[in-house]
């Protein structure tokens, strides 16, 4: 039997809505630039050549609706609503969830403008907040959701999911010809346009038709 140093860390589980058994988080892959609105929004066009993808560990998981303080080193903490998509068996599709994939701003613009990697924007401890995910046999079609985000109850967000530069088919396909997709793995697929900065005190919802919402209430850094 394997002893250990210390006791290996626990990865995040997310609720499925209906049931009581919770889904164990594999790895988070995060597509770029999937809406032309937020392309031209942040200054770039959509690269309609492939899709580019970012990571973010297991371990930036945070449950909708948990404990969640403004981050570390960042002046400019943006909200990016989108369509979660959460893998089973095999690889293959099991569900759908909304998640919001909170950005350093002002870190990830001082990577791109050095020509370095995005992780201290976007990978850090709570930047992956997902909602509870809904079994595909239970919630609509891509095609048939739109997704919207508010703060403090106004709009900043709100899109057809049928604008995205690359389908949910098309970046299953495209993925699975760069990785072995597994079981337990989330797809980040993109926000639309409206990214902007929130504050501690802000309250966020971010809703996708026909699913579980994502709720985050942002607490004073400590
Ligand atoms: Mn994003």
């Amino acid at each position: 039997m394997t002893s250990y140093v210390f006791p290996p860390s626990n990865l995040p589980t997310l609720p499925i809505v209906g049931a009581t058994d919770v889904f164990p988080v594999a790895r988070v892959f995060c597509v770029g630039r999937n809406y032309a609105a937020h392309a031209a929004e942040m200054g770039n066009e959509v690269d309609r050549e492939a899709p580019f993808y970012f990571t973010k560990s297991a371990f930036a998981v945070a449950r909708s609706g948990s404990d969640w303080r403004y981050p570390q080193k960042t002046n400019d903490l943006h909200h990016e609503v989108e369509l979660v998509l959460a893998l089973g068996e095999e690889g293959a599709l099991f569900g759908y969830a909304a998640g919001l994939d909170m950005t350093r701003r002002d870190l990830q613009a001082a990577s791109k403008e050095k020509r370095r990697p995005w992780d201290t924007g976007k990978d850090f401890e709570g930047s992956a907040v997902i909602g509870a995910i809904t079994p595909v046999a239970e919630a609509p079609t891509p095609e048939e959701m739109s997704i919207r985000l508010t703060v403090n109850g106004a709009e900043r967000q709100s899109a057809p999911v049928s604008d995205m530069v690359w389908s949910v088919p098309e970046l299953l396909a495209d993925l699975a010809g760069l990785y072995h997709l597994r079981a337990g793995d989330l797809i980040m697929t993109g926000t639309p346009a409206g990214v902007g900065a929130v504050v501690p005190g802000d309250v966020l919802r971010g809703e996708i038709d026909g699913l579980a919402p994502v709720d985050l209430h942002i607490l004073p850094q400590q």
